[in-house]
């Protein structure tokens, strides 16, 4: 029985008469067999109705008499160890059914047993949650969990669902929705998402505060209780951390030790990733300096690798946090599996990943086992039905060569991951002296060019295509500049390298859509036929989730005709065999109505296989044909032949670099193709884009005037 002292706070001890999990367990479960047969059934019925009633009664009383909840916390906690045990035996049979090698059969029975395992749980599981919300409001304002800050049923769910996704991969294919859980045994964060995670962490710091001042405990036990068993439910559910949150009900105020040792689990605890169950930053701070100063700078070589997701982010905003945790489970994952025993793994944070190499052996190891890792991060990933391609880019640094202590190291590591980042090199990335100057330089580049976005310094100008001989207009592309306040006009050349490795040429990309979009508007209301605009796309803008939508919608903002908008597309980004295919995305975009061309046309190896291809519209053949001419005469066939094929494919051609009379001629081109060069023209400004497409009308009058 659950003893009271002076004061009236009750002390939770295991009861013998306590209503036990099992007799509650039978309320809910009626025999099979019972519905069965009609009569049989009715008594059955009749008996669980008084048994129910009287159960309630019970509890009242034992409410009254506050010690409803020593019952409810007992049986409880009997099913929390039942709980436990089904976790643990659904575990062990997962792990034998991922074995290699499976035996046909052997598999099935294990199935079997596992879906009988998890139907005792989620049976289980909802006695849990009823008893728990059966606890009534006694005369002594015991509240108990009427309306606790997490649902159960939410949690289950959640916990399924990541084990499912967690496992998606290397399961073998289920005949039915198998839920996995992790191993309440190993880490019991590990299946629950970030929401929960924090209320344990909320928890446990609560806890460990009101745990200091053992006179306090009592009253904040009485008045916290209510909230304490919401946090109870969740943490019984996430295993290890109910472990530690148990004894302390049933022990508060008396036995501190046993709240030592739980002060000492949460510390443990405290070391490590909810999310992704690695190290966190804290411990891995402390690892490092362990091996720092158990190490002899002579002899000993340590590594520390910074690894960071590239394309996280998008994934994050545009999925969501529960695809975005689990793409960073599956992460972790794959970096732990890319490493040896003795090697220590952290997440820092974010999308920021630490490894530390304790004997790191030779660079060239430590660069191997960057590649392992780089290789294992670009792999496909598939979450909720998404495919998924990221990747990460790695920075190492040595110990003790680049750096003596943990800061030195990281901040080492760090500039060497964000040279990786920066030039999208498919290595790992080590730091040295020259890069720190090289770092601080381009750092400064793209905060300028930041600030230069910000601040509209960016500017757009307009190149013709036309005719061969520059009577008609086809449209212009859009090219654009940086309108530096002290450098002044800057060619795209000279900043779209810094702003692509800064991640910001999305935003230029989506900028320049929006201002051509704009031009054409202005200038069709002012009464011009500005033909095509064409805008140059990059591989990191058409990578953004739903970007042929963007376009769109950012057309129709401006009542542009989709037709009326060109991509323009290099060869090199459709050609990319490493990485997701475009063409798919082309298609989608043709099919609502916008033009795609192939930028570049020519220089790649496998330029004709895009002339099958329905959804490219126009070729743009590479400046360098027009260019080496004089030098390689047969170019002019080449283009001839190609201006051929794309009439029989029925697509169109601009040919790009005509600067020169000379170049016109030996080009032989025929009436079909349209040209873009300073011979016709240079980028012009909007103001001097009008003024160009003013001329080419009065040069058109006199010869409509003529013909009429
Ligand atoms: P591109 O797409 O091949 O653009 C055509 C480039 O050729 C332009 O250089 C244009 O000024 C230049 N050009 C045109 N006719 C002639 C000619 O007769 N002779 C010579 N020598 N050059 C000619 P620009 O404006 O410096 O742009 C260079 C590259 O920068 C572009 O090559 C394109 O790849 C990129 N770029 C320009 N604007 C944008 C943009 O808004 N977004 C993206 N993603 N890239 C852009
Ligand atoms: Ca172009
Ligand atoms: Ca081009």
């Amino acid at each position: 029985m659950g003893s009271e002292d002076r004061r009236g706070a009750v002390r939770f001890t295991r009861d013998a008469n306590a209503v036990s999990s099992r007799s509650i367990g039978r309320l809910f479960r009626p025999n099979a067999s019972t519905r069965l047969h009609g009569t049989r059934y009715a008594v059955a019925l009749a008996v669980l109705f008084a048994l129910t009633i009287s159960s309630f009664l019970i509890m009242r009383d034992f409410v009254v008499d506050e010690r409803a909840l020593d019952t409810t916390m007992s049986s409880i906690e009997e099913l929390r160890a039942e709980l436990a045990t089904h976790q643990i035996a659904m575990h062990d049979l997962v792990t034998e059914m991922r074995r290699p090698d499976p035996d046909e059969i052997r598999l099935r029975g294990l199935r079997r047993a596992l879906a009988a395992s998890r139907d005792r749980l989620t049976a289980d599981r909802a006695i849990l949650v009823r008893a728990m919300q059966r606890s009534e409001v006694g005369a002594s304002a015991w509240l108990v969990l009427s309306d606790p800050p997490y649902s159960l049923d939410n949690i289950i769910a959640d916990m399924t669902t990541d084990a499912r996704v967690a496992l998606a991969e290397s399961a073998p294919a289920p005949d039915e929705d198998l839920p996995l859980l992790a191993d309440p045994r190993e880490d019991g964060f590990l299946s629950i998402t970030d929401s929960h995670a924090s209320a344990a962490r909320l928890a446990s710091e609560r806890l460990r505060a009101e745990l200091r001042t053992e006179a306090e405990a009592r009253k904040v036990w009485r008045e916290q209780m209510h909230t304490w068993l919401g946090w109870a439910t969740v943490l019984v559910l996430i295993g290890e951390a109910a472990i530690i949150f148990w004894p302390l009900l049933g022990n508060l105020g008396r036995e501190s030790e046993r709240a030592d040792a739980a002060q000492n689990e949460l510390t443990r605890l405290a070391r490590h990733d909810v999310l992704t169950g690695l190290l966190n930053r804290a411990s891995l701070i402390d690892a490092i300096e362990r091996e720092i100063d158990a190490a002899d700078p002579e002899f000993d070589r340590m590594a520390v690798l910074l690894i960071d997701l590239d394309r996280f982010k998008p994934i994050n905003d545009t999925f969501g946090h529960a695809a975005g945790d689990a793409v960073l489970i599956e992460m972790a994952r794959r970096i732990q599996a890319s490493l040896r025993p003795g090697d220590v793994v952290a997440r820092l944070g974010g999308d920021e990943f630490v490894v530390l190499l304790p004997r790191s052996g030779s660079s060239h190891e430590v660069r191997e086992i960057g590649l392992r890792i780089k290789r294992s991060l670009g792999r496909v990933m598939e979450i909720e039905g998404h495919r998924f391609e990221l990747g990460g880019s790695v920075g190492c640094a040595v110990w003790p060569a680049d750096a003596r202590d943990v800061d030195g190291l990281l901040s080492a590591a760090d500039l060497a991951m964000y040279n990786a980042k920066r030039s999208g090199r498919d290595e790992p990335v080590f730091y040295d002296e020259k890069l720190r100057k090289a770092v601080a330089q381009v750092r400064s580049e793209e905060a300028e060019l930041r600030r230069a976005i910000g601040e509209n310094e960016l500017v757009l100008h307009y190149q013709p295509m036309v005719s061969r001989d520059g009577s008609k207009l086809h449209g212009f592309e859009a090219l654009v500049r940086w309108n530096h306040p002290t450098r002044g006009l800057i060619d795209p050349d000279g900043f779209l390298p810094t702003a692509d490795r800064a991640g910001l040429m999305s935003q230029i990309t989506a900028w320049v859509v929006d201002h051509a979009c704009r031009q054409h508007a202005a200038w069709t209301a002012a009464g011009f036929a500005p033909g095509s605009m064409s805008i140059n796309m990059t591989r990191s803008f058409l990578s953004q989730p739903d970007v042929i939508g963007q376009v769109l919608a950012i057309a129709e903002t401006h009542a542009v005709a989709p037709s009326s908008l060109v991509l323009e597309v290099s060869e090199r980004v459709m050609s990319e065999e490493d990485r997701t295919p475009i063409a798919p995305l082309l298609a989608m975009a043709h099919g609502a109505g916008l033009r795609i061309a192939v930028d570049e046309f020519g220089l790649g190896q496998a330029s004709l296989i895009h002339l099958r291809r329905p959804e490219i519209d126009i070729l743009k053949i590479d400046r360098a044909f027009v260019r080496d001419l004089a030098s390689a005469p047969e170019n002019a066939a080449i283009v001839g032949a190609m201006i051929e094929l794309a009439r029989i494919l029925d697509k169109q051609v601009v040919i790009e670099g005509v600067e020169t009379a000379d170049q016109l001629a030996l080009l032989a081109i025929s009436d079909r193709a349209w040209v873009q060069g300073f011979l016709y023209s240079r980028p012009l400004e909007a103001s001097a884009a009008a003024a160009f497409m003013v001329r080419l009308d009065e040069r058109a009058k006199p010869r409509l005037r003529a013909a009429g």
